[in-house]
This record gives C-alpha cells, sequence and structure tokens, in this order.
C-alpha cells in the first residue's frame, strides 16, 4: 500500500477520535513507499489517545479542534509511527512506540493497543532481521519496544541482532527524574541495553563529527521538545525523507507556535521548526511524522497565507 492509497482508504476516518486497534493487514501498515534505492515502511504500535490541550500547548482550542476533534474526554487521536528503512545492506528502525510495560492505569488513560510486533509482522520484518534501532529521544513512547516484559518479569531485547542508538543526553536527563517529566522515562526501555553493551549512546561533539548512523541515514539534532531531540535523515540517490519526531509530531502541528505543552524549551522549538522548514519545502523532502496515524507521511509547501501546509501525502 502507498501513502496515496493509504490517504484515500482511510479518509472517511478523518475527523474521528476512534481509536480502535486496526484489525486488518492493511490497517497494520501505515505507508510504504521508496526514497531513491531504500524502501520506507511506516508500522505502527496502535492508534491511541492523548489530551488535545497538552498536544497543542497554549493554542486555543477552538483552533486546533478543526484539525483534531477532541473525545468527550478532550482526547485526540495520534498514532505511535515506526520507519522501518531497508537500505539493501542494513534494515534500520527508528522508534519503537510505546510497547508492553505500561501499567493497567497508563493503559486506559492512553487507549493503546501495543500493536508494533503484529505490525511489522504484517509488513514482512522480522525482529531478527533488525539490524539498527534509533530512538529520537527516551519518552516512554518512542522507545517501548526497545525490550520487551515477559510474564515472569524479565525483559529482553526485542530486537535481539539490533544495535541500538540513542542520545546520552536522553538517559542523563531521565536518571534526573525531575518533577516535570519523570514519568516519560522509563529505564527498563533502555538501561538493560546500555549495561549490556547493546545501545550506544551518541554525544553532541560526537554527531557533529559523524552524524551517519549507517550509510545514507544519519541523525541531526533539533532541541526544544528535549534538549537532545534528534531527526533522522534518509537519503538516497537525490531523495530526501526526515522523520522529525516531536519537533512536528502531526501534520495538524505544521505552524511554527504551534508546539506542544509537553515541549521543555518551546522557544527552541519554534525556532528549530523554522530551521527545519528552510530545508525540507525547498528541497521537497519526505516528512514523517512520529505520531499522526492518519498521516503519516507528507511533503511540506506554503499556502496562500505563508503557512506551511501539506501539499502531497507521498
Ligand atoms: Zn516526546
Amino acid at each position: 500500500m502507498d501513502a496515496a492509497q493509504h490517504t484515500a482508504g482511510t479518509a472517511t476516518n478523518k475527523g474521528s477520535p476512534d481509536s480502535r486497534p486496526p484489525d486488518s493487514a492493511s490497517q497494520l501498515v501505515r505507508a510504504r513507499t521508496h526514497v531513491g534505492d531504500f524502501e520506507l515502511t511506516i508500522c505502527t504500535d496502535g492508534p491511541y489517545r492523548l489530551d488535545g490541550g497538552a498536544m497543542f500547548g497554549v493554542v486555543p482550542k477552538i483552533l486546533w479542534q478543526k484539525r483534531a476533534p477532541a473525545d468527550e474526554d478532550n482526547r485526540i487521536l495520534l498514532g505511535l509511527n515506526t520507519a522501518v528503512v531497508r537500505t539493501g545492506s542494513q534494515t534500520v528502525l527508528i522508534e519503537t512506540g510505546i510497547g508492553n510495560k505500561q501499567s493497567e492505569k497508563m493503559r486506559q488513560i492512553h487507549c493503546n493497543h501495543e500493536l508494533l510486533p503484529a505490525s511489522l509482522a504484517a509488513a514482512g520484518i522480522s525482529p531478527q532481521e533488525v539490524d539498527v534501532v534509533i530512538n529520537t529521544h527516551l519518552h516512554f513512547d518512542h522507545c517501548g519496544w526497545n525490550t520487551t516484559l515477559h510474564p515472569d518479569g524479565s525483559v529482553t531485547p526485542t530486537f535481539p541482532n539490533a544495535r541500538y542508538f540513542a542520545h546520552r543526553g536522553e538517559v542523563e536527563h531521565g536518571r534526573l527524574q525531575l518533577d516535570r517529566d519523570r514519568v516519560s522515562y522509563l529505564s527498563p526501555n533502555y538501561d538493560p541495553l546500555i549495561e549490556s553493551g547493546q545501545m550506544t549512546l551518541l554525544t553532541t561533539e560526537g554527531i557533529r563529527a559523524n552524524p551517519e548512523i549507517v550509510p545514507g541515514v544519519s541523525v541531526e539534532l533539533f532541541p526544544g521538545h528535549t534538549a537532545q531531540l534528534m531527526a533522522v535523515h534518509i537519503q538516497s540517490c537525490s531523495q530526501h525523507a526526515c522523520y522529525i519526531s516531536d519537533l512536528i509530531p502531526t501534520a495538524a502541528h505544521l505552524e511554527p507556535t504551534w508546539v506542544m505543552g509537553y515541549d521543555l524549551d518551546p522557544l527552541s522549538s519554534i525556532r528549530e521548526r523554522k530551521r527545519f522548514y528552510q530545508r525540507a519545502i525547498p528541497e521537497n523532502w519526505l516528512v514523517l511524522f512520529t505520531h499522526d496515524h492518519l498521516t503519516p507521511m507528507a511533503r511540506i509547501g506554503v499556502n496562500e497565507k505563508g503557512k506551511p501546509a501539506v501539499i502531497a501525502t507521498e
């Protein structure tokens, strides 16, 4: 299924805050396309819901609800998109959803479905073939399936043959367990991988010196949501896609000032969004949205009001 078919096929869902689990393989695989010679597949850990007010920060509901309708509890439909890049020699996974370590209470709040293993299977991607996992940051909804929780309480790597990559600053921030965001950092998602040596911790200096994780896949810092938020660039044969993560979580967040209440430094997010558009728009990048269940990818242009807007969904 390509992105255009995906969009057409789900257009009738647009505007509905329905977050029932997908019930067919076509819904489990959110989009599929090529970036140059690379195959790009968008898998999902399933739809989930978060408070619309938190997702749009200081933006009045009367404005955001036109783009993201809220349910009776003010929650909006979101996605948990994992990008899978097959370069020809490597299989790279970007983000691993919420995973299966949520408490029953948190599962009820978020209505999440733990679907990434089924989604990968529907796309024909085995956990064993994954060579690289990249976490743009270590919030619980981006690295949950890094590891799998078993009934006996043990935790094992979900992708046994993979090298995992995250920013060292994210780990250090999570370990501070600050009042503001300690609930977002669940150490079983990364500490076992750090202890076993399976996770490489990147530094800002190291990324500046060599941003490439594998040939054609590189990372770049876009601080604001967290201090070390990384985007992932995917480049092949002059084609360019970018997984922009929580800098721009959904296609409804393209307006530079519509930043999330979760962002630790909203002024940096606004500045970094503008910096992103300076390249993404003229170079016609394919932008991959981490939390947009219905529009997982889009090309961005400028509308008649001079604002960034979706111009194509493939
Ligand atoms: Zn986040």
